[in-house]
């Protein structure tokens, strides 16, 4: 059986500039089929590329015409390969989006949700918090002041950070609720290891109780090589991995690509 993740091709059919730093860009796609996991993700290829970036999937549904549709909200930060493109008028432009993947993982007897993340978190933490009934709160590291309207649902309790907070300090001073609940978090990759150390050991929460991801790496000297996580999520499922097992292989392998 191919390894190969199914693919499809997929016009943009809007693009919309919801603030300074993010683009939500609508594209037609036949045969997409959602994981149902609020943070499931595809990955994308803008044209002329054969490097994959992976995006949340914002929202998904029929439209007009009755064809697929996919909302993606992209970060355009400083420079980069999507950020770029989707700087552009794209309009008409044809992408390929993989089969979608989710890590998100809700315990059973989890009564409460925590979130934290980057703007590149948004899309995800918006979807998660408007398919949930358990109160909800929110930490959110975003420049842009126009999403601190609007993007994430009303019921959700949200605290914005501005840049300069360090994410580690915010979550080192979270006040935990006594009851189960599930943490979520997502930003930049060594960020996100520093933080899943601390749930580990210095919090001792069981691995099912939590979701920390590595969303993207901050370059030191060499441009990060972006790692499908699809086959490694596959691969460490059919192993029995926890997610949080997975998510570090992940991490890894983004380490040993910016090192190659
Ligand atoms: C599961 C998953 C879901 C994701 N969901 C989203 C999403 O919904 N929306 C979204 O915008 N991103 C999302 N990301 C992150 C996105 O894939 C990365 O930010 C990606 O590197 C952006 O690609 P690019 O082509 O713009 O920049 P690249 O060509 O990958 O990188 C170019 C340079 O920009 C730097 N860089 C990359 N991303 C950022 C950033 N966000 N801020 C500042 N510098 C950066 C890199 O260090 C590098 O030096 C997700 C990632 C994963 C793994």
């Amino acid at each position: 059986m191919s390894t190969r993740a199914r693919q499809h091709d997929a016009q943009v059919l809007r693009r919309e500039q919801l603030s300074p730093h993010l683009v939500r860009l609508t594209l037609a796609v036949d045969g997409f089929a959602s994981t149902g996991v609020p943070d499931e993700w595809v990955g994308l290829v803008v044209p002329g590329q054969f490097q994959v970036r992976y995006y949340t999937v914002r929202s998904h549904g029929a439209g007009a015409d009755g064809r697929g549709e996919l909302v993606l909200d992209v970060v355009v930060h400083e420079v980069g390969l999507v950020t770029e493109w989707a700087s552009r008028d794209v309009v008409g432009d044809t992408v390929v989006v993989t089969e979608p993947k989710g890590s998100f993982a809700l315990p059973g007897d989890a009564a409460w949700l925590m979130l934290v993340g980057d703007l590149t978190a948004m899309p995800a933490m918006a979807r998660i918090a408007e398919t949930t009934e358990l109160p909800t709160r929110i930490w959110a590291q975003v420049p842009d002041l126009e999403l601190h309207q609007g993007y994430l649902p009303d019921r959700a309790e949200v605290t914005w950070l501005d840049d300069e907070a360090a994410l580690a300090d915010v979550v080192a001073g979270l006040d935990w609720p006594d009851t189960p609940g599930y943490f979520w978090m997502a930003g930049e990759s060594a960020d996100m290891r520093a933080i899943r150390k601390h749930l580990m050991r210095d919090r001792k929460l069981p691995a099912t109780a939590y979701d920390v991801m590595g969303y993207w790496r901050r370059a030191a000297q060499r441009q990060p090589r972006a790692v499908d996580p699809g086959p490694i999520y596959r691969a460490g499922k059919a192993q029995g991995l926890s997610d949080e097992e997975i998510w570090q292989r992940y991490d890894e392998a983004q380490h040993q690509g910016a090192q190659s």
